[in-house]
């Protein structure tokens, strides 16, 4: 399998690197291929504007999900874009890793996700979802916190995890079509002890010898919707 890290952390000493290292070792252990765009040591742009394009369709007003799905079928995407969309399209499993930032990713992997997951490849018209454009690959968030777990649930002060991660989990993973992983959380990073921290490196290298085989999370299908998408089922 070739699996892609996308990795977002200023610092390369972080605890959050050093799960994207372990990753990297443990995968390539596998004999999986494995690359990784680290988007600070990159200096990723992660501003979405009309320097992305080579060529317009409209040269007087920018609507940037039009030109993007143009200068896509055009081959004139910019360069930076374009390598990263090559390394996306050749992964079969896509791995975000990051420390969540006000109940979110980094500012600097949106952007990555607003630049690379282009319309008219990954998405448009009725492309999404299960007829998405990366449809076939899987996706898996590997994300540290702050907070503590009890902090996270149902009647819990910041309510719940899946729900908090809904715009990254389904607003953009399955709605391009990939197969979404339970997501590996890291919690309490900063104040737990080396030996705590140690033991969700070990927890998080063992979750990683299986996700070639796991089952994604319940997402919407198209079938279950009519040519309107309402449910099909009112
Ligand atoms: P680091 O601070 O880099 O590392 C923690 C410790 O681990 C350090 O002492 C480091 O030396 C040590 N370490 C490094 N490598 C290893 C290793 N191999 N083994 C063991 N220890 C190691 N949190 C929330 O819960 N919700 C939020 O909404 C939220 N918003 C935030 C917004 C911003 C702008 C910022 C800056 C933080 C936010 N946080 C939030 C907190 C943030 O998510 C955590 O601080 C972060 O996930 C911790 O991970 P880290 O990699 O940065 O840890």
């Amino acid at each position: 399998m070739h699996i892609h890290i996308v990795h977002a952390h200023p610092e390369p000493a972080s605890f959050t690197s050093a799960m994207k290292d372990m990753a990297v070792s443990v995968l390539r252990a596998q004999e999986h291929v494995v690359s990784v765009s680290d988007l600070y040591a990159m200096n990723w742009n992660p501003v979405a504007s009309a320097a992305d394009f080579g060529s317009r369709q409209d040269a007087d007003y920018l609507v940037y999900a039009l030109e993007q799905r143009y200068n896509w079928a055009n081959g004139s995407i910019a360069p930076d874009i374009q390598a990263e969309v090559d390394r996306l399209m050749a992964a079969n499993v896509l791995i975000l890793s990051f420390p969540l930032y006000w109940f979110s990713t980094p500012a600097i992997m949106k952007g990555w996700i607003d630049r690379v997951l282009l319309s008219g490849l990954c998405y448009g018209g009725k492309r999404f979802y299960d007829q998405g454009g990366l449809r076939g690959k899987k996706a898996l968030v590997a994300c540290t916190l702050g907070g503590q777990e009890h902090m996270f649930g149902k009647d819990a002060i910041h309510g719940e995890i899946d729900a908090m991660l809904t715009p990254l989990l389904r607003g953009t993973l399955a709605y391009t079509g990939m197969d979404v992983l339970t997501p590996f959380l890291g919690y309490h990073i900063p104040y737990l002890d080396q030996k705590e921290r140690a033991k969700i490196l070990e927890d998080y290298s063992a979750r990683l010898l299986s996700i070639t085989n796991e089952a994604p999370l319940p997402m919407p299908s198209l079938d279950d919707y009519d040519h309107q998408l309402h449910p099909k089922s009112r």
